[in-house]
């Protein structure tokens, strides 16, 4: 008997999750199967619990389904509450248990991988959909001398820091007392909209990266994006995309599981595209 679990998505074809899970158990010795499942829009319910039903024991939920786990759960952890959306599902006991590991993925990716601590500094996040949502407690929980959200519909970024403000200095950017061309450069800048996707860039005021910026690509496997190639323009000598983001969200997953950390290094070299 092998245990088996699976991501849903649509589209799921791109997807490198069974890669990283069977990567994660050839390292702990797991007999594990992990599949990827695409569910026709507006059938996810029915997906996940036919999987469930064959004996499935958990599963990620990728796009566009975040928000249709969350309902589908039956239970919600903290983070799945605060974020608003579901990246991580287990089965037990008859209960849907479920989580997001998306913002503190990409938090132990900063911070661990590219060594770059959130204490005190200045840390600028791009967009205010899902994944920027995922991302705020995690961030103020490191303790960022300020947050700013700058979103393109910039009411949404307002939404956002109020309704987190009680847990640090969380502004948003179109709110008073920013202004990115008196300020120094900030210390890290993450796109965390879908601009890249369509090859575009997203509102970038000028002055806000420096050559000593950590500029952060959410997308990954994409290279030189266009906020990757405005941060090289600037100068910027730390580029990185999301790739370290994906396993490290992967790996809290299966310490959820399986009850095994698993070594997130070697499989993010593997998945590493050269951004140039
Ligand atoms: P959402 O659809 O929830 O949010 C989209 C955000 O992007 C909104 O803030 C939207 O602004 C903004 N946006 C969309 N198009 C543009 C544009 N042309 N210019 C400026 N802003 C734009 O997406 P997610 O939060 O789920 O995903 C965001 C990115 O993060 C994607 O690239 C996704 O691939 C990546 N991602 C990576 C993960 C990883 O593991 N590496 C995990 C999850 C996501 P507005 O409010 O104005 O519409």
């Amino acid at each position: 008997m092998v245990d088996r679990y699976c991501v849903i998505g649509n589209p799921i074809s791109h997807t490198k999750s069974p890669r990283i899970h069977m990567a994660f158990a050839a390292q702990t010795g797991w007999r594990i199967q992990y599949d990827a499942i695409e569910a026709p829009l507006g059938e996810f319910f029915a997906t996940a619990e036919t999987f469930r039903a064959s004996g499935g024991l958990g599963m990620n939920i990728t796009a566009p389904f975040k928000l249709d786990a969350y309902a589908y759960a039956t239970e919600l952890l903290p983070r799945a509450k605060l974020a608003g959306a579901v990246n991580a599902i287990k089965f037990e006991n008859g209960q849907i248990l479920a989580d997001n590991f998306d913002g503190i993925g990409l938090l132990n990716d900063i911070q661990n991988n590219l060594r770059c601590r959130f204490c005190g500094l200045r840390v600028l996040l791009l967009g205010a959909g899902g994944a920027a949502r995922g991302a705020i407690v995690p961030f103020l929980e490191a303790h960022p001398a300020e947050l700013v959200i700058l979103n393109r519909t910039a009411a949404k970024a307002s939404a956002l820091a109020a309704e987190f403000s009680a847990h640090g200095p969380v502004i948003a950017a179109n709110d008073a007392g920013f202004s990115p061309q008196s300020t120094a450069a900030f210390d890290v800048v993450i796109n965390a909209t879908c601009a890249s996707l369509r090859g575009e860039l997203p509102p970038l005021p000028p002055g806000v990266l420096g050559t000593h910026t950590l500029a952060y690509e959410l997308l990954y496997g994409k290279g030189l994006t266009p906020f990757l190639a405005a941060a090289k323009q600037a100068g910027v000598r730390q580029l990185a995309d999301g790739a370290g983001m994906l396993v490290e969200q992967a790996a809290e997953a299966f310490l959820w599981w399986q009850g095994v950390r698993p070594e997130t290094r070697p499989v993010i070299a593997d998945l590493t595209v050269p951004i140039v």
